[in-house]
Formats: structure tokens, C-alpha cells, sequence
């Protein structure tokens, strides 16, 4: 018997979950539903200059006073931590990676003189300062100086099949392409979201990724990794994002989006589903908490 397909709600406790992320969870338990899927839990914690074990505390609170049910223990990426390392030993053996030493400001002269640099979605491209320090001198570096590391692109590319592709929902196939040198070991926390998210969504077997259209950017570099990494890839579905009445995304930070606030209110969670899912049309009217009540009910 073939296992049953496998999503997961990802989020990263940087604060409490405002509307936007309940949406993107209820997306997810839906799909979930609709093909008798698992839905897993992952908390993405491997920020810890942002991540705060409260706000993980408060995000399944809140998820479980909506309704969300997941399968099987929550995973916390922060308690992996070698996996992710081990893979950028493997990258940097395969001379596919390098340390960059180069600090924001350098880098940022570095563009500044470069006239007419291209900008791509992700950002300005690096000027490439660190990618030809030999071999031993970097190693010197590296022990007594910060650095990130960087993927090579030309090197990449040049190790990818001609036409890589990631699959969406609709087995639509999209290019999966690189054109800076991204980093994908973080100076401070030693490693990158991208890196943590294949590696976590092959080791939990995720068949099908639900997420927000911001993360569709990236869905390439994910597809590359898995692919450098011997990594299956998922089907990726984004969704829309929730928008406020001046068609602004939401963000976190703002109390009257805070699923908190409006718990703590008495919001009817079952009110509250079924106007995401099926009533506000992508659009939370609400400027405050007391008019998100006063039209969604306590119960
Ligand atoms: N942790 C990410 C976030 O909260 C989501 C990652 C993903 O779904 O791929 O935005």
C-alpha cells in the first residue's frame, strides 16, 4: 500500500501568528483534507536571532484553538542542527560553496561602484569579492574571521541538468534557475532557511508543499539544493496572500491581525475559518479587534 501524500504548515516563531498565517494553515488542513494527507507541524526556529520560545508556545495555542490538527510530534528545526551542517560539508566538498568574509557594508560599496548592476528578485547580485580566495588562505580566514557561504553559480549550473524544473499543483513544470551567488549559510546562525526547508521537507517525506505566493521567489534555489543534495522534490501549491483594504499584505506586529488578540477576545473560532476560508474574498476589512468581534461573534 503506497503511503498517503504529506504536507506540512511551517512557521517561524519571529512573533505571534497574525490572520495571514491562520489562512495559510487552514489552506493547508484543507488540501490536507481534500487528499486524505498527513499535515505535519514543523517550527522553523533556526533563526535564534529572531526566535523566541514563547511565541513557538503561543503559535500552537493559537493553532489548536482554530482547529488545526496535525500528525505525529512537532519538529523543531533548531534541534538538528548537524544535519544542516553536514550538508554544507558536502556542498563545500564538492567545491559547489565558498566562505564569504564580506560584511553588508563592503559589499554595498562593492555594488555602489558597479554602474549598472542588474538586480534580480533576489536582491543585488554579489560582486563576487570572496569567490577566487585560494583555498588555504580562506581556511586561514575562516578560523579567526565570520563568514557565510555562498553558493558558486557558475559552478551550479554548470553541475545542473540543462532544464531543471519544480512541479506545481497542477503538474505545470517551472525553471529552476540561479543567477547570483545566494547564500545559503548565514553568518550568524551558520545556515539558511533555503537549506533547512529541503532538507527538513525530504527528511519528514512531504509530498506536496502548501504555501504562500511570497515563497514562490524561492522555489527554485529549493529545487536546485534538492538536486545538488540528492534531495526528492515536493509539489509546490502557493497560495494567495491575505491582503488588508489598501491591498497591503499582512504582516506581523500588528495587534488587530494577531490571532492572539483576537482569541483572547472570544472570537468564535469556527467563525473566524470560515470567514477566511470562504467569506472575505482575500481581504481582512477589520482595523481593530473590537470590530473583528463585533462581525464575527464570540463563541
Ligand atoms: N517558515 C516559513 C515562514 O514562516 C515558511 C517556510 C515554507 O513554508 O517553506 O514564512
Amino acid at each position: 500500500m503506497s503511503s498517503p501524500p504529506r504536507t506540512r504548515f511551517a512557521p517561524s516563531p519571529t512573533g505571534h501568528l497574525h490572520v495571514g498565517n491562520a489562512y495559510s494553515a487552514l489552506c493547508c488542513q484543507r488540501w490536507a483534507e481534500e487528499h486524505r494527507a498527513e499535515l505535519l507541524l514543523r517550527i522553523e526556529d533556526i533563526d535564534h536571532t529572531r526566535c523566541r520560545p514563547i511565541y513557538e508556545q503561543t503559535i500552537i495555542e493559537d493553532l489548536r484553538w482554530l482547529g488545526i490538527q496535525w500528525h505525529g510530534p512537532v519538529l523543531r528545526q533548531s534541534e538538528h542542527m548537524p544535519l544542516f551542517q553536514q550538508a554544507l560539508k558536502r556542498l563545500h566538498a564538492q567545491g559547489l560553496i565558498y566562505p564569504c568574509f564580506c560584511t553588508r557594508k563592503t559589499i554595498q560599496q562593492e555594488v555602489a561602484q558597479m554602474a549598472s548592476a542588474p538586480h534580480s528578485q533576489h536582491g543585488a547580485p554579489y560582486p563576487g569579492i570572496c569567490r577566487h580566495i585560494p583555498e588555504r588562505e580562506a581556511s586561514r580566514r575562516m578560523r579567526n574571521t565570520p563568514f557565510a557561504w555562498r553558493l558558486h553559480a557558475e559552478r551550479v549550473c554548470a553541475a545542473l541538468p540543462p532544464e531543471l524544473t519544480w512541479i506545481d499543483g497542477q503538474g505545470r513544470h517551472h525553471p529552476a534557475t540561479l543567477e547570483h551567488d545566494l547564500v545559503i549559510g548565514r553568518k550568524d546562525i551558520g545556515i539558511s532557511y533555503h537549506l533547512a526547508v529541503v532538507i527538513d521537507d525530504a527528511r519528514q517525506g512531504i509530498s506536496d508543499v502548501i504555501r504562500g505566493r511570497d515563497l514562490r521567489a524561492h522555489t527554485g534555489i529549493h529545487r536546485i539544493l534538492q538536486y545538488l543534495l540528492g534531495l526528492p522534490s515536493p509539489r509546490y501549491h502557493h497560495h494567495p496572500l491575505l491582503q488588508d483594504t489598501h491591498g497591503t499584505r499582512l504582516a506581523k506586529r500588528k495587534s488587530s491581525t494577531e490571532l492572539r488578540a483576537l482569541r483572547l477576545a472570544g472570537v468564535s473560532p469556527l467563525r473566524l475559518r470560515d470567514f477566511l476560508l470562504h467569506e472575505c474574498n482575500g481581504v481582512w476589512p477589520f482595523h481593530s479587534v473590537a470590530e473583528a468581534v463585533q462581525t464575527l461573534g464570540k463563541g
